[in-house]
């Protein structure tokens, strides 16, 4: 058996969105990934992956679970192997020594992977063969240590060096693992010709493709592996494998653009370091960087095409930057790359300027600033109108809050103007933004006499898509939540519970015992999560009650919550508010077991939500006085 516990870590180590992207590509959607649903025939998408509750749901079907629900129901897997799968990704040890044999596409990629750990082989043998490539290497001033810690090896100057590595160069996988280039008239060379090779590892370590960089004046200067079922360039990072210890070591990973750049600052003791391979930084980059550290600082060259990078790299951090997670942005001196600047100025230089990173929040106000002045009425509402995309991409509720404050500082605005004009409301407005929303539902009503309560779940291919898109991916203010959908108050306080799990230690929760579904389940929830000693996540406890008997009340509650646009911050509100109202109504009632002052009561549950948002802001070192955005 495998221990619970080590379930929990799992899955607060993985990422579901990764995991499902693998066999189901995922379209962003709001702060949810979207694609058609691969366990019924479907034309628009209805299954949704959350990032934040590490949960899949299918609104047309019901299919539903955690990253290890999906390879089970996805991959046909066993859960052992589900586990041993997604363990392997994270770089953790199953605690559980025997493991049946693994699934058919497993062995494929396992094939394919033989083949580029073959070919790694060889270019690290060839290496020492070359006194041209060794040269080279020194020249840059990297050690043979260097060169040995990152498999640095050399592809001959030939046309079919791997020829001699592999019995038949005829063999099509070395075609699918990109090594091999068919030509015209079926004339097959080395993808790989006169370069110095740098292997590019997965999560586990295992080499998934290759960087290579010409050693001569030849073109194109650095050339990748293709996109091939193993490696996929917008996801991997170069170097992230053999850094990850360096990593937590320091807090931070600094993310460069190329792999000599990591080589040579691993050289100079920055081994916190890793690149992206020849393509700007995508969500999926920053989501992995995220989970291995808090801190990511973006290295760029300080010209107009470093900056330009820059900027792409901020519009992909800023929709998957929690409270809590700071990016930092540094700019290196004008025509020098991380290379050159180690070389010449040195680690501690180079820690220096890092530790100056200009935060994410303050990159993107003076960059607006700089596109557009606010020192006039127009420039201001230009300002204004710019910063609007890059506020809504924005999911951390606090760091939201701030932004909008130093942008209204900025534009000369009182903040609550600033929100309306950003489309958000200082005030919870009650049916302001229901509104809207019932409006459309009316007319689909009208013509379709669907059942009012059920409309919106569900995937149908007439005009209401957008009733279901827009205000939907909109969080809710808790006071509307309720009057959409009318739960009952323990399925309420499932739903908090679910996307607040930890909230169950915190105070007196009911545990009902009038015999209907929900009130087992919630019984079952909150005896299971206050007597949990590991951290508890939404996947986490789902996992737990992964076919049990209360599995499908749960899963229904949690994508009621995921429909309705309820975030974990209104679930605490929600909790306090509802646990309240349940003693209050079972006192009404006669019931004798209500609790005295250990419930927490709205207020109180606010205070505490405050505190801990203060907390993790507190961490993210993005709070900055407005006046240093005019000092620059
Ligand atoms: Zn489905």
């Amino acid at each position: 058996m495998i221990p619970n516990d080590f379930i929990q870590t799992l899955l607060s180590r993985v990422d579901i969105v990764d995991v499902v992207d693998r066999y189901v590509p995922l379209k962003k959607a709001g702060a949810n990934y979207q694609a058609c649903c691969p366990f019924h025939s479907e034309k628009t998408p209805s299954f949704t992956v959350s990032p934040t509750k590490q949960f899949y749901h299918c609104f047309g079907c019901g299919a539903h679970g955690t990253a290890i629900g999906f390879l089970m129901e996805h991959g046909g897997k066993s859960f052992p192997d589900a586990v041993e799968e997604l363990a392997r990704d994270a770089g953790l040890q199953v605690p559980r020594i025997e493991r049946p044999g693994e699934s058919d596409r497993r062995e494929q990629a396992m094939d394919l992977t033989a083949i580029t750990l073959e070919a790694a082989k060889f270019y690290r043998g060839q290496l020492k063969d070359s006194p041209r490539a060794i040269a080279y290497l020194k020249e840059r001033g990297l050690t043979g240590a260097i060169a040995a810690k990152f498999g640095i090896g050399y592809a001959p100057d030939a046309w079919q060096p791997l020829a001699s590595v592999f019995s038949s160069y005829e063999e099509p996988a070395l075609e699918t693992a990109g090594l091999v280039i068919a030509g015209d008239a079926d004339k097959r060379y080395d993808r790989f010709r006169d370069r110095i090779m740098f292997p590019i590892h997965d999560s586990r370590g295992q080499v998934i493709g290759f960087g290579g960089r010409v050693l001569g004046d030849g073109e194109p200067k650095y050339l990748n592996s293709p996109e091939t079922p193993l490696f996929s360039k917008g996801r991997e990072l170069y170097g992230l494998f053999l850094a990850r210890n360096a990593i937590r070591d320091a807090g931070a990973v600094v993310v460069v653009e190329g792999y000599m750049d990591v080589v040579a600052l691993a050289q100079h003791g920055i081994d916190y370091a890793v690149a992206t391979l020849g393509t700007s930084t995508t969500p999926t980059h920053v989501q992995k960087l995220f989970r291995q550290s808090d801190r990511v600082i973006f290295c760029f060259d300080g010209d107009a095409a470093g900056r330009k990078a820059a900027w792409r790299a901020l519009e992909n951090a800023l929709p998957v930057l929690a409270d809590g997670k700071n990016a930092g942005f540094m700019f290196l001196p004008d025509g020098e790359d991380p290379d050159d600047f180690v070389r010449r100025r040195g680690k501690v230089a180079f820690e220096e300027l890092a530790n100056q990173a200009t935060p994410a929040s303050e990159f993107l106000l003076t960059e607006l600033c700089a596109q557009h002045p606010p020192t006039s009425v127009e420039g201001a509402a230009a300002l204004v109108a710019a910063a609007r995309p890059h506020i809504a991409a924005l999911t951390a509720p606090v760091l939201t809050a701030l932004m909008q404050r130093r942008l209204a500082d900025l534009a000369g605005l009182p903040e609550n103007e600033l929100r309306r004009l950003l489309g958000h409301r200082a005030e919870p407005d009650r049916g302001h933004r229901a509104e809207p929303d019932r409006g459309h539902r009316a007319e689909h009503d009208r013509g379709h006499r669907t059942e009012p309560a059920r409309a919106r779940s569900h995937d149908d291919a007439s005009g209401s898509q957008g009733s279901r898109d827009e205000p939907s991916r909109r969080p809710l203010r808790p006071a509307q939540f309720g009057q959409r959908r009318a739960p009952s108050l323990v399925r309420e306080l499932i739903q908090a519970l679910l996307l607040q799990p930890e909230l169950a230690r915190s105070g007196t929760l009911p545990r009902p015992e009038g015999g209907t579904p929900e009130d087992a389940a919630l019984s079952a929830l909150v005896a299971y999560c206050a007597g949990s000693e590991h951290t508890l996540t939404t996947a986490g406890v789902m996992q737990y009650f992964a076919e049990s008997p209360h599995e499908s009340v749960l899963a229904s509650a949690l994508a009621a919550a995921e429909d309705a646009g309820i975030t974990a911050e209104h679930a605490a509100v929600q909790l306090a508010d509802g646990v309240a109202r349940y003693w209050q109504q079972a006192q009404r009632e006669g019931f004798p077991g209500v609790p005295g002052e250990s419930v927490p009561t709205a207020e109180e549950a606010e205070r505490l939500r405050q505190l801990e948002m203060v907390r993790r802001a507190v961490s993210a070192v993005s709070i900055r006085q407005p006046k240093t955005t005019r000092d620059h």
